[in-house]
């Protein structure tokens, strides 16, 4: 049964591009995706995520330097050109456009330990006479058990449970001054109320993972933790398991007693934001001023092996073989040049592009890694992700075919034993790849690349979910070679047809544009049936505008500008409705305004006075505030009208009302990012 409905699908799907794929390669020449197939190596991007994983890598860390001294050395030893460290000062102080820089963390020491038979205890000490010490944690052995931010202490104190601990009524009743509270939302969620308010002495967690169906199921994943890095209530939080966590509260519950023993040594300091980079100079004398970056993050906690290990190794693998194969003349130097970049999640890109805007200008497309070697283990889907709407784009047509591609040669080969390409690593699994084409989710760099002000399309590639994403359990054990030697490929084939695009191979193109039609024909399809007659009209409208536009996004591409339509995108069928003021953004500052650890909109928004715009917690059919929030900033281009706005948001993330998005407007008007135009 399964059988006869993929062949459906397929046959579908060949329908509505007009006309039948063979097994050839997409977009690049069949030696070359040979070429590809066959130096990529899961396993060589494999034994250098066993040693990244090895490093706990928290911004402005030891840990962190340590991994990007690796991936230089790697870097350097692979033949790589430019290959740096770029170093940009962080000292909570600094902004580098919407980021206000958050200081460098380090950690000398941590332990917490339970003091049993708490008669014995006297001033944190334990008398000679019987006590005992239990270790809870112990950051040395497994550093994730310290929330980042921690600051030192020396404290021994009572334990008391407050649940979440979020809520003013948690504490009700409930004497915690002085003491160490045991909550289960994260620390940095807690800090404010349970310190700055109720003056505890710090905190013991047991949160949990990010949502997914495996959600609190396994009892043994420490979740990593963080504090507020720009709280004025520092403390310290340990993390626990909920298996621990569950064991501390039933104690507390029968009316034991528990007594802590909390030694840290850490503390933020004025540091570094590093970013390694690298390239391979393009051939062409005025192209090559034009760069195709990879991207990934490098920071997280150890071990943090498919998030994001992952995806440093497996840009890290692209740079070699590239670099191989043009060194060997087995492909050609293409004309633009390709750049590696491995900075820490979101702050880092947002740093790099803001400090370095003539770097910023060549970027005309990006290709971002974030968890692409999660293997059966981690109930992974892998996606290829569009951009945001606002920014319609061929990239991600480009992204797909290759990944299309590699989903019928892996299925072709799990079906039958044999495949021409099956992109199978000796070590890893023989599981069809089953790439999925997604519509945009935010999350991670690629947010900031395509921000308006930056405007630079990405192609993102994603594996959701990971049940052990965020946990000491996000180890080596679970990465498939099999799936870093594919995303490998997917992101080389990308990135080198995109280096080497011109007006000539342009034309294949045409293909993977017909297929986007299909495509997004599909997501209006599924849309359609949860809206109403008028929205529907608004949903068709807006999408149709914005396969136009991604297709016409090849020619800016191709005369020196992004790869994104040149044209203005307005919907120009408003149906005679009031369309309400125009906005355009301010050139500063730049990036996305909910960050890594700062929230540019809440804190300017509070220093101007301005309440909560509605838009910031309302939840559409396909999306949430923060989603809402980042598009209508991104389509205030100073063409569109509130309501063209409104209704772009609406096709994206589904109806809301034009009010919300005024609100919002005018909010972001007071702060000062956006103005009307007259
Ligand atoms: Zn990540």
């Amino acid at each position: 049964m399964k059988r006869s409905v993929l062949v459906l699908a397929i046959i579908a799907s060949e329908m509505c591009a007009g006309l039948v794929r063979g097994q050839k390669p997409p977009l690049l020449a069949e030696k070359d995706v040979a070429a590809l197939a066959n130096e990529l190596s899961g396993e060589t991007a494999k034994r250098n995520l066993e040693v990244i994983a090895t490093f706990h890598r928290q911004r402005g860390s030891r840990g962190f330097h340590s991994a990007a001294e690796l991936v230089a050395e790697r870097a350097r030893a692979y033949g790589l050109s430019d290959v740096q460290i770029l170093e940009f000062p962080a000292d909570g102080k600094i902004f580098y456009g919407t980021q206000r820089s958050r200081p460098g963390w380090d950690v000398e020491f941590a332990e917490l330990w339970e003091l049993q038979r708490i008669g014995l205890v006297s001033k944190n000490r334990i008398l000679a006479d019987g006590g005992q010490r239990v270790r809870l944690c112990d950051y040395t052995s497994e550093p994730v058990v310290l929330a980042e931010d921690s600051e030192s202490a020396d404290v021994t104190a009572e334990l008391v449970d407050v649940g979440e601990g979020t809520k003013e009524s948690d504490y009700a009743g409930k004497d915690v001054k002085g003491k160490i509270v045991l909550v289960s939302a994260q620390p940095g969620a807690v800090q404010d109320l349970a310190v700055g308010k109720f003056e505890a002495a710090g905190m013991v967690s047991y949160a949990q993972n990010q949502k997914t169906a495996w959600w609190g199921e396994d009892e043994s994943l420490i979740r990593w933790g963080h504090l507020e890095t720009f709280s004025e209530h520092k403390t310290f939080g340990f993390m626990v398991s909920l298996k621990t966590g569950r064991g501390l509260q039933e104690r507390l519950t029968r009316g034991e007693k528990i007594t802590l023993h909390a030694v840290v040594k850490a503390g933020q300091h004025a540091g570094n934001y590093e970013v390694v980079t690298a390239t391979i100079p393009g051939a062409d004398p005025k192209l090559k001023e034009e760069e195709i970056v990879f991207s990934c993050h490098l920071d997280h906690q150890r071990p943090g092996a498919n998030d994001n290990t992952s995806g440093c190794v497996t840009i890290l693998e692209v740079a070699r073989t590239l670099q191989k194969l043009i060194a060997e003349g087995k492909l050609a130097r293409p004309a633009r040049t390709i750049r590696f970049i491995w900075p820490p999640e979101i702050e880092g890109t947002i740093t790099l592009l803001n400090a370095k805007p003539e770097l910023t200008k060549r970027i005309k497309a990006a290709i971002h890694m974030d968890m692409v070697g999660g293997g059966p283990e981690t109930k992974a889907v892998f996606h290829v992700t569009r951009g945001p709407m606002s920014l319609p784009s061929f990239v991600h047509d480009v992204a797909w075919a290759s990944a299309e591609f590699v989903n019928e040669e892996s299925y072709r080969f799990a079906a039958t034993g044999k495949a021409e390409y099956p992109f199978v690593a000796p070590e890893g699994g023989k599981e069809p790849l089953r790439a999925e084409y997604s519509a945009y989710t935010m999350g991670s760099d690629h947010d900031v690349y395509q921000d308006s002000s930056f405007g630079i399309p990405a192609i993102y590639l994603n594996d959701w979910p990971d049940r052990y994403i965020h946990t000491n359990f996000d180890t080596a054990a679970n990465i498939d070679p099999t799936k870093l030697k594919r995303a490998a490929f997917i992101g080389a084939a990308s990135g080198y047809f995109l280096a080497g695009l011109n007006q000539k191979n342009g034309a294949k193109i045409v293909l993977s544009s017909e297929f986007r039609a299909a495509r997004l024909l599909l997501e209006v399809g599924r849309r359609s049936h949860e809206l109403d007659r008028p929205e529907q009209t608004i949903l068709n409208q807006v999408f149709n505008q914005y396969a136009k536009d991604a297709e016409g996004s090849v020619n800016g591409f191709l005369a020196g500008g992004i790869a994104k339509s040149a044209g203005a995108q307005q919907n120009t069928n408003t149906q005679g409705r009031v369309g309400g003021p125009i906005y355009a953004r301010a050139s500063q500052p730049r990036g996305p305004l909910a960050v890594f650890g700062y929230d540019y909109f809440a804190d300017h928004a509070k220093a101007a006075g301005v309440a909560e715009p509605k838009l910031l917690s309302y939840e559409g059919l396909w999306g949430s505030g923060e989603e809402y929030a980042y598009e209508v900033l991104n389509f205030a281009d100073g063409k569109r009208n509130a309501q063209e706005i409104r209704d772009a948001v609406s096709a994206e993330y589904g109806p809301v009302p034009l009010d919300l998005v005024l609100e919002y407007l005018k909010a972001l008007e007071k702060i000062g990012l956006v103005t009307e135009v007259k």
